[in-house]
């Protein structure tokens, strides 16, 4: 069963204690999709300028992601950069390019409308709204969003969250979001505004998930070295979805595995700049993790 995912498409210079990558493919679809194709054939769409190369193109191609969804405009791909602290899991945006990405109105192509696995990555929540009222029989949709929205967009997020089954955000935009501290009032306040469920990613402390009569929290996996942590967050939603997209299971038992999955992959994402170490990652490496990861947090 194949995934729509709606984002963005970068370039990203990236600056963390273990060194710099500059004008890197990234963007929070580039880094679902790869994710996801390990399980389940992706449907892209986002927007590139006339500067994206052609083997970026074939590269995505080659991974079982459609791309008929990616529309070209006139002008340069959206660029961010970002740098972080000695603690990772604190990051400042040194630029903000929009370029393309500022005119973005996502239209599905016909073949992506009956789409039942749908991704909202984060782009403006009106935007992520226009996407809904295009598919014709949805049975998960998933969503994201950021500091950004949540302050600048309350309405058009309020609305969004109604019709989303699952909110996949991290810790700080759950707090924002909820107006409380603590991560179990969060989750409980943000179920209230809409969707069945919730993950709330934290970063090296795992994530947490509440849904429909379960709660269920893991670690991150254990690393030596953590070089560049960018793209965990999209990289956890893509390997999350396409286990369930594979799957078709949404108990409580296969979210919690897809969950596993999502952290798997995230951990892999991380070891590398960019999206270096999806690029050279195997299934088998996958499911090597996969394995001990349960070994390691069952008892
Ligand atoms: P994450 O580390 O999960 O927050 O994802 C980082 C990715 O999000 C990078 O590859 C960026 O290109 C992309 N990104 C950064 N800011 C934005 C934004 N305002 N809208 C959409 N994508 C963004």
């Amino acid at each position: 069963m194949s995934i729509v995912v709606v984002g963005s498409i970068a370039f990203d210079t990236i600056e963390t204690p273990e060194g710099r990558a500059a004008e890197v493919l990234g963007g929070s679809a580039t880094y679902f999709a790869l994710a996801a194709s390990y399980f389940a054939p992706v449907e892209l769409v986002a927007v590139v300028g006339e500067d994206f190369p052609d083997h970026e193109r074939s590269f995505l191609a080659g991974r079982g992601v459609d791309l008929a969804g990616v529309e070209v405009r006139g002008g340069r791909t959206f660029r961010w950069a970002g740098r972080y602290h000695e603690d990772m899991n604190v990051r400042d945006t040194v630029e903000l390019q929009l370029n393309v990405f500022g005119e973005f109105q996502p239209v599905l192509p016909a073949a992506y409308r009956d789409a039942q696995y749908i991704f909202l990555a984060n782009i403006h929540p009106g935007l992520q709204g226009d996407v809904l009222d295009q598919l014709t029989q949805p049975r998960l949709i998933a969503c994201d969003t950021m500091n950004h929205w949540i302050e600048g967009a309350w309405s058009d997020l309020g609305r969004l969250l109604a019709r989303v089954q699952l909110l996949v955000i991290n810790d700080e935009e759950a707090r924002m979001l909820s107006r409380e501290r603590n991560i179990v009032r969060a989750a409980r306040r943000i179920l209230e505004m809409g969707p069945e469920s919730v993950i709330i990613k934290r970063g090296e402390y795992g994530a947490f998930y509440v849904g429909p009569d379960t709660v269920f929290t893991v670690p991150a996996y254990p690393l030596e070295a953590v070089v560049d942590p960018t793209g965990a967050g999209d990289t956890f939603g893509g390997g999350l979805m396409g286990y369930l997209a594979a799957s078709g299971d949404l108990s409580p038992a296969g979210v919690h595995k897809g969950i596993v999955y999502g952290t798997v992959l995230a951990s892999y994402t991380v070891e590398a700049f960019g999206i270096d170490r999806l690029r050279r990652l195997g299934r088998e490496e996958i499911d090597d993790r996969y394995r001990k990861f349960v070994k390691m947090t069952r008892f």
